[in-house]
């Protein structure tokens, strides 16, 4: 069934966002046994589409002959008015069918604040939000990305967590339905030939049971051949899967409008509080020569008038002098302007931004995250003082007049002295100003966020700073940056900090909550428009669940975690090994200069061992 959807576009404020049809979306004619796969981005289009991981799948599903990926984002709240009043399902962009008909729904999990708007999603859909209430006629919950390595929260709403990278897992996965409808055999039949697969966790054949403390006292398996724990999918060699060069080129203006390359995934340098720097290790870079040819096919199938590189850590990449130089001269031929992110700030770095921004100066970035040595040693951020002044010295004489500072509070063993850091970095950055500029327009903005313990990182048993000690820590320091004249702070807020720790730790008991949530009309969530606090805390309430328990509770080794499921390839002893050398204020080299022992290599090859030793 394909729905006429006309006459509701006129009376929505952004009709782009529904109509599909794009430069480079997909068309295929509809045959029998094809397996439809709908790609569910939880927040609006203009975020969705921006989403590189997004266009990679799309990309790569697409062109199988017998699998048909469609996608759909959270329609805007007039939209959704309009289908609630209407009884209109929810449907996907590129047929206008309701997503209630498609064989598999997939969420990208790329942030805890959007897991209400994955049962937003679900619900305009007319699919039941609890995969017990879901029946054979209801398409397959998928959910994937980085939140997905802790998948109990959501354990009890998705059918089947896709764990790693999904390139080949996907197709693979499709394919074993395929097999299994033609043999006829039952979901359940399915599901049991998917937990065959690496990287595929199916919930409902685990259920833990829980002691009288609270604690996950075992985990009971329900299918024997299930395995004991789920290994992630790993694409050993980035230049063996296909990269989209004619990535959709959408009708309105996204967050990011631009042609994108993923330059290399993983990172080396193990950076204690940071979870992408875990799951997706080891470094695997994709070739100079191809990172080149991509950009330009993008660059001349998309019309994009900027390109820019996509990785953990742009100035990383083995080759970087080389690409940034060929990159720089090719843009420059075409008039593209090029944006290259989070760079570390060394003297090429400079030369580059020099040649890429000229007198254009935006705000220079730096992200200390720690105010003070010990802290930094803390959390293996491995940066000197001597590091930032340096750069930021280089920064002033080139005429840079926004300095912009990143800084986290609540970490581990923070103490007012490492605030008094924070402090110290920002006034004497000003002062280095007046000494290089005199006198004149300059600003240092400091921007704080919370820490926020995530699974899979040396910090994952670690408390979290209750709500009262955050405020403190803002307070403190709005008080001590205050009078340095030059000098902006602002702050994340505490309530969705606290709010993303409970899911990002949390075992299948908060799910209720987030249902009861989601009832109370929470959605959105991640907007500070939208956040509905009181709701949150409601929900908490009602159900019972004391967040607490999630947030500001340190955990024991020998505790069962709701994640340990997972395996994301870097083990569990050298997460110890490194949260108890954070409490030596001890630090870890970056692997590049050699092995760490973090496990990985039991299951890839670590080609960026030892490079730079
Ligand atoms: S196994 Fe060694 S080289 Fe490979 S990612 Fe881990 S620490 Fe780095």
């Amino acid at each position: 069934m394909s729905l006429n959807i006309d006459n509701i576009l006129k009376r929505v404020e952004k009709p782009a966002r529904y109509i599909g049809g794009e430069l480079n979306s997909a068309k295929k004619e509809m045959t029998e046994g094809m397996t439809r796969f709908c790609f569910a981005f939880p927040d609006t289009y203009e975020i969705g589409m921006s989403y590189l991981g997004m266009q990679i799948l799309y990309h790569i599903l697409n062109k199988e002959e017998d699998i048909f990926c469609e996608r759909v984002f959270s329609p805007g709240l007039d939209m959704e008015q309009i289908l609630r009043d209407e009884e209109i399902p929810l449907f996907t962009l590129e047929t206008k069918t309701p997503i209630c008909d498609m064989d598999f729904v997939g969420f990208t999990l790329q942030y805890e604040l959007s897991f209400t708007n994955i049962l937003n999603i679900l619900d305009l859909s007319g699919i039941p939000l609890k995969r017990e209430e879901r029946d054979e006629s209801c398409p397959i919950i998928i959910g994937g990305g980085p939140c997905a390595y802790n998948p109990e929260p959501l354990a009890d709403i998705v059918d089947i967590f896709l764990i790693g990278d999904g390139e080949e897992n996907l197709i693979q996965l499709f394919h074993e339905y395929q097999k299994s409808r033609h043999a006829g055999e039952s979901r359940e039949d399915f599901y049991k030939r998917a937990v065959k697969l690496q990287g595929v966790y199916v919930p409902k054949f685990y259920n833990p049971v829980y002691g009288e403390n609270g604690l996950i006292e075992r985990v009971d398996k329900l299918y024997e051949e299930a395995p004991d724990s789920v290994l992630r999918a790993i694409i050993s060699d980035l230049d063996s899967v296909d990269f989209p060069v004619n990535p959709i080129v959408p009708f309105i203006e996204t967050v990011h409008d631009r042609a994108v390359v993923e330059t290399f995934r993983g990172c080396t340098r193990g950076c204690r509080f940071c979870q992408a720097g875990i799951i997706y290790r080891p470094v695997r870079e994709r070739r100079t020569d191809l990172i080149e040819e991509l950009a330009k096919k993008q660059l001349e199938n998309t019309g994009h008038e900027e390109l820019s590189l996509l990785s953990l850590s742009t100035s990383d990449y083995s080759q970087f002098e080389e690409l940034a130089t060929n990159l720089m001269n090719m843009c420059k031929k075409n008039n593209i302007s090029l944006s290259l992110p989070s760079l570390r700030l060394d003297s090429f770095s400079f030369k580059v931004l020099e040649e890429i921004q000229g007198y254009k100066k935006s705000g220079l970035t730096f992200a200390p995250e720690a105010g003070s040595q010990r802290l930094r040693d803390v959390i293996n951020k491995g940066i000197t003082e001597e590091n930032i002044y340096s750069s930021v010295e280089q920064a002033l004489e080139l005429g840079w007049k926004n300095i912009k500072l990143y800084f986290m509070n609540g970490l581990p063993t923070e103490t007012f002295e490492d605030l008094d850091g924070i402090y110290e970095i920002a006034s004497n950055i000003v002062d280095l100003n007046k000494k290089i500029n005199g006198k004149g327009r300059f600003n240092v903005t400091v921007s704080v966020s919370n820490f926020v313990p995530k699974a899979h990182t040396p910090f994952q048993w670690m408390a979290q700073d209750s709500a009262e000690q955050f405020s403190e820590k803002h307070y403190y320091l709005k008080d001590k940056l205050r009078p340095i004249k030059g000098v902006t702070f602002n702050y994340h807020g505490t309530e969705t900090s606290i709010l993303e720790a409970v899911f990002a730790r949390g075992d299948r008991r908060v799910s209720k909550v987030l249902i009861k949530a989601f009832e109370l009309g929470c959605k959105f969530d991640g907007w500070t428009e939208h956040f509905k606090y009181d709701a949150w805390m409601q929900a908490f309430e009602e159900t019972g669940v004391d967040k607490g328990f999630y947030t500001t509770r340190e955990r024991n080794y020998d505790e069962i975690l709701p994640w340990d499921i997972i395996d994301c390839g870097v083990t569990k002893e050298f997460l110890k090994k490194e949260n108890e050398k954070a409490k030596k204020e001890e630090t870890t080299q970056d692997c590049r200069k050699g092995c760490v022992g973090c496990g990985m290599n039991q299951h890839v090859t670590c080609r960026m061992e030892g490079i730079n030793g």
